[in-house]
């Protein structure tokens, strides 16, 4: 028999009575803990001992979030340790020593070693870990332009705008309505800098959360029939310094960190 790689497929082997000798409350939710790997079918006493024996082994178990990112982090590491360090600085708009490079996020110093391993004053999660590795691998150090793209016109753009908007367009500009004084944090504490040109927009600013791909944040007020807007725009060198998927995590880092600060806050 081939592999077994949906709840469904266990949900047929199970006695479908609803028992809840196995402490949990249906044959199907036991099936879903089983796919995931949080039990075992021989955890349903009602199963017989050649059944379990016959299909336990192929039960193809569903890697959870955390796991397919701790997998994807060592394939990045694997690749870090072919890149060049000391090279490296001056493409990355990094610093090197003690062979490490030093790289800022948003106003913040991140190290990386010769190995991939990330050190900070700040915590490092994965929305930066996975960019920050990118970065040192992808960039290819090219000056910054000053032209601010969309999202749709970069390389492989157009693919992940519904994401990125639902994930970083549309919480950032709920988080602007309700709390203004996160621009003020964007400038003070995060190392934002006004942007010259207003781009149509009451408040427009950018941030750097890589030293060669900054991104520009444009908010407009909400106006009497007018509901409130924020886009989020790139340089256009980003695709050259860094993958799409890495600036989808960028922005979608950013808003999970702002909302932590609201809610610390509140
Ligand atoms: S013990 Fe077995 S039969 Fe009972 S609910 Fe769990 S899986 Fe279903």
């Amino acid at each position: 028999m081939n592999k077994i790689n949906s709840p469904l497929e266990i949900y047929k082997l199970l006695p479908k009575s609803n028992c809840k000798q196995c402490q949990i409350p249906t044959c199907l939710a036991f099936a879903g803990a089983v796919i995931k790997g949080q039990k075992k079918l021989s955890d349903c006493p009602h199963l017989d001992k050649d059944l379990i024996e016959r299909f336990e082994g192929k039960i193809e178990k569903h890697k959870t979030l955390e796991e397919q990112q701790r997998e994807f982090m060592e394939t990045l590491k694997k690749e870090v340790v072919r890149i060049d360090f000391p090279s490296s600085a001056d493409r990355l708009g990094a610093s090197f020593s003690a062979d490490k490079l030093t790289i800022k996020c948003l106003n913040k110093n991140f190290s990386v070693d010769t190995k991939g391993n990330i050190t900070s004053e700040c915590h490092v999660n994965s929305w930066i870990a996975v960019p920050l590795l990118n970065y040192v691998i992808i960039c290819k150090g090219m000056d910054i332009t000053q032209k601010w793209v969309p999202l749709r016109e970069l390389k492989d753009g157009a693919q992940w705008i519904p994401l990125f908007e639902q994930r970083c367009e549309k919480p950032l500009k709920q988080l602007a309505d309700n709390h203004m004084e996160l621009f003020d944090d964007m400038l003070s504490v995060f190392g934002g800098k006004p942007a010259e040109v207003s781009f149509d927009s009451d408040i427009s600013l950018i941030l750097y959360p890589l030293p060669k791909v900054p991104m520009l944040i444009c908010y407009c007020q909400p106006e009497e029939d007018m509901e409130s807007k924020l886009n989020v725009f790139f340089d256009s060198s980003a695709d050259d310094n860094i993958n799409i998927e890495s600036l989808y995590y960028l922005g979608a880092g950013l808003v999970n960190m702002f909302e932590k600060i609201v809610s610390r806050r509140s």
